[in-house]
């Protein structure tokens, strides 16, 4: 895979020739196919799906249940039927608890990781506060993140009881960039358990199966994957759908971003034209290639995650801390540099050990040169 001939698809590098562009686990930047497509749609398509008895009307209600099966096949669901369209992962937690809302018993579990996306925890605290209010009381039981960034499996299985309902589980993570064996919780799912799965790190970056995973519900976001912003997606999973209260699912109704979705489906092509198994190994590569030139530099200390795991995998995800400097500061002193990293908690849940770190974020456009400048720039902070 050539990211250098790859970046070239993306208008953005054009507008900003000098920029290393380190943010995209915040969003990733959008091809010109989907730029010109929402141009076009809003120029020469732009009706309301299904409403109006014309043909542009008609034809977006088809592109969208088309784009419905296009995004089924991506994560290898088994039913169109499974796949709901929505804004995002924040929201796909929402309307996760509204499913399960009626379906938690007075004493029920949940178990999850205080170290995860805040989008993937408030709403079940959320829940918990309105539950009592019914007189159910629910309760949040936390499991362990290993140094190597992944949720400790056996510390979930050995917080597992007759009561648990749900485990959330991130597949891989915001800030720690290692993958989560989601598939060793299948014998847990087979006692009853739902197991929830944030991916909104991994769909666009490997191929996400859902089945293979023994995901009942999946959320992930468009704008991460080169889609535009405003439109992602939640699997939930057959079986499930029989199981919760039907007026609890997901309502697709209203008006919905048309032209979001269809750039979804746009999107999901782009990458199988660059073929999702090559996406992977470069963002490995590049991952490796990061950890190998950041370790050399004096003082810095990689987070939990990517940079302690003895295997030589990645998603394009590395952060650390250089001693002496408040990570906000390392990403002024490098924006000043033109190299756009994030900095601070990454929206990490409230907990006792709240992450404070530098996060360098990667992509398909993401080259060498670019980590090459990000080192070089680090070492002038660090005047060696
Ligand atoms: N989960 C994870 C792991 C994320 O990285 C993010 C985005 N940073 C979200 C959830 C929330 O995604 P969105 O803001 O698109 O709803």
């Amino acid at each position: 895979m050539d990211s250098q001939k790859i970046k070239l698809d993306f208008p953005f590098f054009k507008e900003h020739p000098n920029a290393v562009y380190l943010d995209s686990a915040a969003t990733s930047q959008k091809p010109k196919c989907i730029i010109d497509f929402l141009n076009t749609f809003y120029s020469t398509q732009n009706a309301n799906a299904g409403r109006g008895a014309y043909s542009l009307s008609t034809k977006l209600l088809k592109q969208i249940e088309q784009s419905r099966n296009v995004v089924r096949e991506f994560i290898s669901a088994e039913l169109d039927s499974e796949i709901f369209f929505n804004s995002g992962s924040t929201l796909a937690q929402a309307q996760i608890a509204n499913c399960l809302l009626t379906y938690f018993k007075d004493g029920d579990e949940i178990l999850y990781s205080p170290l995860d996306h805040r989008s993937f925890v408030d709403p079940w605290f959320d829940l918990q506060r309105k539950l009592k209010h019914f007189g159910v009381n629910i309760n949040l039981v936390p499991y362990q993140i290993r140094p190597t960034g992944d949720a400790d499996i056996n510390d979930i299985k050995n917080k597992v009881t007759k009561k648990t309902k749900l485990i959330n589980i991130t597949q891989v993570h915001n800030v720690f960039g290692t993958d989560a064996d989601v598939h060793l919780l299948k014998e847990i799912r087979e006692s009853g358990v739902f197991i929830n799965v944030d991916a909104a790190q991994s769909v666009g970056h490997t191929k996400v199966n859902v089945v293979e995973l023994g995901a009942d519900f999946l959320s992930f976001s468009g704008h991460k994957m080169f889609s535009s912003f405003g439109v992602g997606v939640l699997y939930i999973n057959k079986n499930v759908q029989e199981i919760v209260s039907k007026e609890n699912l997901p309502q697709e109704k209203g008006t919905k971003d048309y032209p979001g979705i269809l750039s979804l489906a746009m999107a999901i092509n782009y990458l199988h034209d660059i073929g999702l198994s090559n996406v992977h190994t470069h963002l490995v590569d590049l991952t490796q290639y990061a950890l190998a030139s950041l370790r050399e530099l004096p003082g810095l200390s990689f987070t939990k995650g990517v940079g302690f795991c003895p295997c030589n995998d990645g998603y394009g995800i590395v952060s650390f801390n250089i001693e002496g400097f408040d990570p906000l500061d390392v990403a002024f002193y490098l924006s000043q540099h033109d190299i756009w990293v994030r900095a601070g908690d990454h929206c990490t849940a409230k907990s006792d050990n709240q992450v404070n770190a530098v996060r360098c974020s990667m992509h398909v456009y993401t080259t060498c040169e670019d980590i090459d400048r990000l080192v070089c720039a680090l070492k002038s902070l660090l005047q060696v």
